[in-house]
């Protein structure tokens, strides 16, 4: 039997692609590379070009290769994009992925695992850890677009006996340890990415967005996960439901919360390099903290973060940077 990993050319996926490769997993991506590229997926998978949305390419692609679970990760992922162009994103993460949902259905797939995020929470009530059962109220189509897709999933479920698990990301950041993929996306606007790109040089500065927040220091706060932390996490919610685990909705962060300036302070102290950092205006849809409560999936999986250091993240997320100048010319920006 093998996994189906969607959007295994990007950034996450190309990571979980690993993880599974290393545990000895038969592995199948598909991946439209709207985002991802094809250098990215891991020689020893089966590399599918195509959509996530084409049913009768999925059925073919499920039926040729013996798929048993499909793992979810192909939808399109930035928050302030989704308010210029939401039905762009209603198209890529809900119709998209209920299609995806439908032929799994019609396959007999009973292991879904899907990429949530934390962006489903909207505003919490709280600027302390979030959790799981904390009221859902996304304030952009990228949040909504991601719980309508979580509803049709736990619908689809109760009806059809499929097991699944919802792992609500919070910020993803870093690269594989042995440097073997990394956050490679063109025109990334993510804050580490951002930053480092402007340590090497690739950006001649960078801004941050709102510094009037209230904040210990006024900039936005965020919880930071290793991606590879967050792979395996993955890998444990396979365990989970290949041991009869029916469904699981849990977090994926450290628990602890570090602002945009102490990431930007980071990224220059491990660089050594004192780029020029512009204060800007608020930025619109983001929320000014979002801390994982993370209490549940280590308790429920079994997860332990190997990576929770922001210096790790960083400096795997500088080393990436500096070898995809080798990959690819690097993107001018800023
Ligand atoms: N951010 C920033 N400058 C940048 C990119 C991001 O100040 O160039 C801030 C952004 O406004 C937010 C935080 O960093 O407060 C995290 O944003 P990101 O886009 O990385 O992830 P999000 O939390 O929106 O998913």
């Amino acid at each position: 039997m093998s996994v189906l990993v969607t959007g295994g050319a990007g950034y996450i996926g190309s990571h979980m692609v690993w993880e599974l490769l290393d545990k000895g997993e038969d592995v199948v991506v598909i991946d439209n590379l709207s985002t991802g590229f094809d250098w990215a997926v891991a020689p020893r998978a089966k590399f599918v070009l195509g959509d996530i949305g084409d049913m009768k390419l999925v059925t073919r692609v499920i039926e040729q290769n013996s798929v048993d679970t499909i793992i979810h990760f192909a939808g399109s992922v930035v928050v302030p994009e989704s308010l210029e162009k939401p039905l762009e994103y209603y198209e890529n993460n809900t119709v998209k992925t209920r299609n995806l949902i439908q032929v799994a259905v019609n396959t007999g797939i009973d292991k879904f695992i899907f990429s949530s995020t934390a962006a489903v929470y909207g505003a919490p009530m709280t600027s302390g850890p979030i959790r799981e059962d904390a009221v859902l109220n996304p304030m952009s189509p990228y949040g909504s677009s991601k719980l309508m897709s979580e509803i049709m999933l736990r619908d689809t479920a109760d009806a059809h006996g499929m097991r699944y698990v919802m792992l609500r990301y919070f910020n993803v950041a870093g690269c594989d340890p042995d440097r073997r993929t990394g956050q490679s996306t063109v025109g990334a606007t993510h804050l580490i990415k951002i930053a480092c790109e402007a340590a090497l040089g690739k950006r001649s500065n960078m801004r941050v967005f709102g510094t009037d927040y209230e904040t210990a220091d006024g900039s936005c706060v965020r919880d930071f996960i290793h991606v590879s932390d967050l792979a395996a996490a993955h890998y444990a919610a396979l365990n989970f439901l290949r041991q009869g685990g029916l469904k699981f909705t849990a977090n994926c962060g450290y628990s602890r919360g570090y602002s945009v300036l102490e990431v930007v302070d980071a990224v220059q102290r491990i660089s050594g390099n004192k780029f020029p950092v512009i204060r800007d205006q608020r930025r619109p849809g983001d929320i000014p903290a979002l801390v994982a409560n993370s209490h549940r999936i280590q308790s429920r999986l079994s997860w332990t973060p190997r990576f929770d250091d922001l210096d790790f993240i960083v400096e795997t997320a500088l080393a990436w940077e500096r070898k995809l100048e080798g990959i690819r010319p690097a993107v001018a920006a800023g």
